[in-house]
């Protein structure tokens, strides 16, 4: 597959190309340019042209092609949900759960982009300022958008940044992961056939390190919107320099049970919210913090729960679980996994691996210090821990250096009510796990976990700029 040079396929410059493995046997499922520095110089070259057409072009056009693209997508669904499970290892049937939300996705951006609205100023409300004045504001595109994205959602995170930065009249470099880039050349595609004006959309697929950092630096780019791990996030602001930002990144979730909670319900969603794409979810449920009191029931309740997922070729309508992104990452998990238990903690099933799959995996009597509860685990295995009263299960939902999303599982208000206002997330779930996203909400972590928020109507806000105007008239 070539490159996307401002909405024209090419080679990259080098001529280099890469092959797209599956994560799962190893098979070579395509094989896509590697695009170097002399790419991101022409893909932004196009950019600022692109951006220059697309800004002047008025939103009902603008949502016309999107609205189109909305319809390819759908069309396309099924041949995008092959491609993502066969390159990222995902069961078939959540690749279809994915690909099938792409249309929606971008029919709410589309509206989004139509609903550029200002504000008027009540400038005699300031002191020594009269009638004289008139003052407004008007939203207008940035301009350049460089999105990064990672593997996990290889449709939707890329989607939940392609859809609002052209709905608002942006022009877009994408830099897909390294393992997933057929999904977001499959994705960008439909923005093309849907009418995109030429150098509105560019797709480099390649090496994160050298295109990132030329990317993010370059000071042709207004805003960067990058979703991957706090590290890269890190490296990004320090090489941005004066742009605007928004940075999707790790996550260590908490579930909070209470005593009172339905525990049977409790279980059976984090059974769901621990092991969704292998646990590779930065809203995936990795920690539990339970009553002791009923820790015991929990864990009955949950284990079984856990063993009834079935892993196995990610193309397989039976499997429910499949591979994690790549056999190293595999390895990664089942390190951690074995170091818990070492520290103390118990086993009580899965973390076992073979090949990219390690077995759904539940590790009771967790130190809540202890690194498979503090780093991000990205895998299909939750923590679960003790807590003895509601103030120290809030201090341990709060003891790490992120805060994307959290969930409490309590048939007291008064205790949800205090747990929306103490857990440091960006989403609380009340009698639910984080692991649930409707695609219009605002979604974004506080802490390491990253800063803003995407969900369309978020991140086109996060995508225009806001001009003031004031016309002066004469007192009369
Ligand atoms: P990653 O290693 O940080 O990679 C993310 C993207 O950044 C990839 O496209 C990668 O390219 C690129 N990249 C690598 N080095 C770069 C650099 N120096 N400058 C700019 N970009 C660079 O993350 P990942 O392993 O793909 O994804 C997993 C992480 O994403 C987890 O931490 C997860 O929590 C986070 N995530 C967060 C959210 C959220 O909404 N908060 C959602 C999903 C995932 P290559 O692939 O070519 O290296």
């Amino acid at each position: 597959m070539d490159l996307l040079i401002g909405g024209i396929g090419s080679k990259a410059r080098s001529g280099r190309e890469e092959q797209v493995t599956s994560p799962f046997d190893g098979t070579v499922i395509d094989t896509v340019a590697a695009a170097g520095i002399e790419d991101v110089d022409a893909a932004l070259t196009a950019a600022v042209a692109g951006a220059a057409t697309w800004r002047r072009t008025p939103a009902h056009e603008r949502m016309r092609i999107l609205l189109k693209a909305a319809e390819l997508a759908d069309e396309r669904a099924e041949a995008t949900a092959q491609i993502l499970s066969a390159e990222n290892g995902k069961a078939i049937s959540e690749a279809r759960g994915e690909a099938s939300r792409s249309g929606a996705l971008i029919r709410l951006a589309a509206f989004e982009g139509t609903q550029l609205y200002g504000d008027t100023l009540p400038l005699d409300a300031n002191p020594g300022t009269g009638f004289d004045k008139v003052g407004f504001t008007v939203r207008q595109p940035v301009g350049v958008v460089v999105a990064i994205t990672p593997f996990n959602y290889p449709a939707l995170l890329v989607l939940h940044k392609l859809a609002p930065a052209l709905a608002a009249g942006n022009a877009v470099v994408l830099k897909p992961a390294r393992t997933t880039p057929l999904t977001a050349l499959a994705l960008a595609q439909c923005f093309v056939d849907a009418g995109l004006p030429e150098g509105v959309l560019s797709v480099l697929t390649g090496p994160g390190a050298t295109l990132g950092d030329a990317l993010v630096s370059d000071p042709r780019v207004n805003k960067i919107s990058f979703t991957g791990s706090t590290a890269t996030g890190t490296r990004i602001t320090q090489l941005a320099g004066v742009k605007k930002l928004s940075l999707e990144l790790g996550a260590s979730c908490p579930v909070v049970v209470l005593p009172d909670a339905d525990i049977d319900a409790a279980a059976a969603a984090v059974a769901a919210g621990g092991f969704v794409n292998a646990g590779q979810v930065c809203i995936s449920v990795q920690r539990v913090i339970t009553h002791p009191k009923i820790a015991g029931d929990f864990l009955d309740a949950l284990v079984p729960r856990v063993e009834k997922i079935r892993t196995g070729d990610p193309s397989s309508a039976e499997t429910t679980m499949g591979t994690l992104i790549t056999e190293a990452e595999a390895q990664r998990v089942e390190a951690s996994i074995a170091q818990a238990v070492a520290g103390g903690a118990s086993l009580l099933t899965g973390g076992q691996r073979d090949g990219a799959i390690i077995s759904p995996a539940v590790v009771a009597d967790v130190d809540p210090a202890a690194p498979i509860a503090q780093d991000e685990l990205f895998g299909p295995a939750v923590a679960v821990s003790t807590a003895a009263d509601w103030t120290a299960a809030i201090a341990q939902a709060n003891g790490t250096a992120y805060g994307l999303g959290a969930g409490v599982f309590t048939s007291d208000v008064a205790g949800a009510v205090q747990a929306i206002r103490e857990i440091d997330a960006g989403t609380i779930h009340i009698n639910w796990t984080p692991l649930w996203r409707a695609d219009l909400m605002p979604y974004g972590g506080l802490k390491g976990s990253g800063i803003g928020k995407e969900g369309p109507r978020s991140a086109v806000a996060e995508m225009t700029d806001v001009k003031t105007v004031i016309l002066h008239g004469r007192p009369w």
